[in-house]
């Protein structure tokens, strides 16, 4: 149910300029309050969490390292389950797991209590101490949060690698990590298919010194192969007591490193602090999804992400909230999984992505109208710019035009959403398409080259002003490179490398990275701005821009497309392609190739990396780092399809 009542208008102007009004109240007086007092008012909600010993200094600022509540005392796991078990939370879920082929198992707060204080014990019993970093190489299964909890109740650091990675993508987060235990699965489930992931770690670790101790959550019927330093999970927790003394740290102890999407290039290893990501989550979970006690919650993402760690695990369980895992993708065996889920478990909040959501676009209405969606109250999206006809498709179809959608800017290094409708303090018109405002006590600028703030309805580098509780405290060992990476463009300023719109009522619109930016006859325009058009073609379900030099424009537009299903390629719909662009964004757009393809080549985060197609369509070798791509087809396809270009206008 939603909780405001809508008074939810839509225009139909073809130029998706609406504005969606829920309750149309604009209250911007604390995000304007809290910019007059960071400190003050970050202290604030600090103390909504649970500190052993109170904080000496808000805020200790070395540009540009940042440590916040210096000389405070707290533990995570404390903050997340210890809260939860003396009240009426304790025997509510925590996690509701669902497996790809429907299995469904459902964990209470007391029980994920008593599973991290036993596992918690086990790894202290290995010699697992404060500081130690454990990498966690496990599938979407309720061991990942309770492995992730139990190093945060010993004051060890985790490391999350998304088992989708190679095992040298593995070895390398080990060795960067110098990690001293990996736990893992025997198997995991992807697609219908067993992922041999103790097969992948052993190859891992046969060059990663570190490592003293793995340990194996047993899940085939299959016999482990085990080996000296092995461990299987139910045997070191079954001798384990219920109840492990939490390791008090610093405010600035690192509770994680987690390794970015490698959308840009080589991964990158953040490094997050238990107090201040900590009341960074916690305030951005209540003001954004408006959390209710009675709360479903289903994040779509890998808890390998950021999304996962911030919005699946440590922001529900800080407030109590009930968190849907689901160990599958979104169209398999049929694309409508997440519906399913939503009418299962009668989810209440959905958040997800735009590249999601573009994959069920692709389909019939009639699939996901013929799910009982009424249980959903508020929406979000996470990732990437979500495009306006998406932004509509998922608001109409899904949220029956009466969930708000928050769409939330926020990347691995700022820990926690940065700019978003917030639902919790108050209710903005909306405009598909827009992130809307920086969430209070975020200092968010658009600048141009020389540092200097844009003027409404420009166009800008998006940099953050000042320090923020969930900023990274820097790269992992390598502080040069943190520095280089953030602080180097802009004086004073994080440079977050994307490009974006402010406009007349300073809304903000993401438009891309921007190393991306095009610029076409002394216009700028961000790779989204041209995405946008072409996903607003009826043909069209997906769509990636880059450019690439031209003698006579300067730079040229180059565009690879996914078509929905029932759409064929014809001389016909390219004609009609680069009419509707000009139409709709101008005969400066007008793209000089357009490229049909099954796939475009995606992160396994699931987002478009540009800088191959940019590399195949430049001719050069394949430049950068291909670690994180999820499917290697996708490129081949590609190649070919560029090959065949090259033939024809030869
Ligand atoms: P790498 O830094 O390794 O290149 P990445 O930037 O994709 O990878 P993440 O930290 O997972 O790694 O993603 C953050 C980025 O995702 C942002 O900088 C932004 O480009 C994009 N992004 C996230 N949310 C949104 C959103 N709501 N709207 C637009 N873009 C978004
Ligand atoms: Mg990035």
């Amino acid at each position: 149910m939603i909780e405001q009542k809508s008074s939810t208008t839509i225009s139909d102007d073809e130029n998706k300029t609406l504005e969606i009004n829920l309750q149309g109240k604009i209250l911007h007086e604390t995000r304007k309050k809290a910019l007059e007092n960071i400190e003050e008012f970050w202290a604030q909600q600090a103390d909504n969490l649970i500190w052993s010993k109170k904080w000496d200094k808000i805020l200790d600022w070395h540009p540009p390292f940042a440590k916040w509540f210096t000389g405070g005392l707290l533990n995570a796991s404390v903050n997340c389950l210890d809260k939860h078990i003396d009240n009426i939370n304790k025997n509510k879920a925590a996690i509701i797991w669902e497996s790809e082929a429907g299995d469904v198992r459902t964990i209470t707060y007391n029980q994920l209590y008593i599973e991290v204080n036993r596992f918690a014990n086990a790894l202290r019993n290995l010699g697992v101490k404060k500081g130690d970093r454990v990498t966690i190489y496990l599938p979407m299964v309720p061991e990942l949060p309770i492995a992730m909890l139990a190093c945060s109740r010993i004051g060890a650091i985790h490391i999350v690698v998304f088992t989708g990675f190679s095992s040298q993508a593995l070895t390398d987060r080990i060795n960067d990590s110098k990690s001293k235990v990996i736990i893992t699965a025997d198997e995991g489930i992807r697609r219908g298919k067993i992922l041999e992931l103790k097969k992948i770690v052993d190859s891992a670790i046969e060059t990663t010194p570190s490592i003293e101790n793995v340990i194996v959550l047993k899940r085939g019927t299959n016999e482990i192969n085990l080996k000296d330093k092995d461990h299987l999970w139910h045997e070191l927790v079954r001798k384990e007591k219920f109840y492990c003394q939490p390791e008090l740290v610093e405010s600035t102890h690192p509770l994680y490193i987690l390794y970015t999407s490698g959308s840009t290039g080589k991964p990158k290893g953040v490094l997050h602090s238990t107090g201040g990501y900590l009341t960074h989550i916690y305030a951005t979970a209540k003001w954004v999804f408006d959390y209710k006690n009675e709360d479903i919650f289903l994040c779509t993402a890998d808890i390998g992400w950021v999304t996962g760690h911030s919005y699946m695990v440590y922001g529900p369980l800080l407030h109590g909230v009930t968190s849907i895992i689901y160990e599958g993708t979104p169209d398999y065996p049929t694309p409508d999984r997440y519906w399913a889920l939503v009418e299962k478990h009668r989810a209440t909040i959905l958040y997800t992505t735009p590249t999601a959501l573009r994959i069920y676009m692709k389909y019939d209405l009639s699939l996901p109208n013929s799910f009982d969606l009424s249980s959903l109250r508020l929406l979000g999206t996470v990732g990437e710019a979500i495009n306006p006809e998406v932004w509509l498709w998922y608001f109409k179809t899904i949220g029956k035009e009466k969930c708000p959608i928050v769409d939330t800017w926020w990347q691995t290094e700022t820990g926690g959403t940065m700019i978003s409708q917030c639902l919790g303090i108050d209710t903005i018109p909306m405009k598909p398409g827009s992130a809307t405002f920086p969430v209070p006590g975020i200092d968010i600028g658009l600048v141009d080259e020389n540092g200097i703030d844009v003027e409404p309805n420009s166009k800008g580098y998006l940099v953050i002003k000042k320090p923020w509780p969930g900023m990274l405290m820097t790269l992992w060992n390598n502080d040069d490179k943190y520095v280089n990476t953030y602080w180097n463009k802009f004086q004073g300023f994080y440079y977050s490398g994307d490009f974006a719109l402010i406009d007349q009522d300073n809304y903000i619109w993401l438009l891309g990275r921007s190393d991306d930016v095009l610029k076409i006859a002394g216009h700028r325009l961000g790779t989204m701005e041209l995405e946008s058009a072409f996903v607003s073609f009826k043909a069209v379900a997906e769509a990636a821009v880059i450019s690439k030099p031209d003698e006579q424009k300067g730079e040229a537009i180059v565009a690879f497309l996914v078509l929905k299903s029932g759409y064929k390629e014809s001389p016909e719909l390219r004609a009609d392609l680069v009419n509707h662009i000009r139409k709709t964004v101008g005969p400066i757009a007008t793209p000089n190739e357009i490229h049909f393809t099954n796939k475009l080549p995606k992160t396994r985060s699931g987002k478009i990396m540009r800088r191959l197609l940019k590399s195949i369509s430049t001719n050069s070798e394949m430049i950068g780092d291909t670690s994180t791509l999820e499917d290697e087809a996708s490129i081949e396809e590609i190649k070919q399809v560029y090959r065949d270009f090259q033939d024809i206008t030869k």
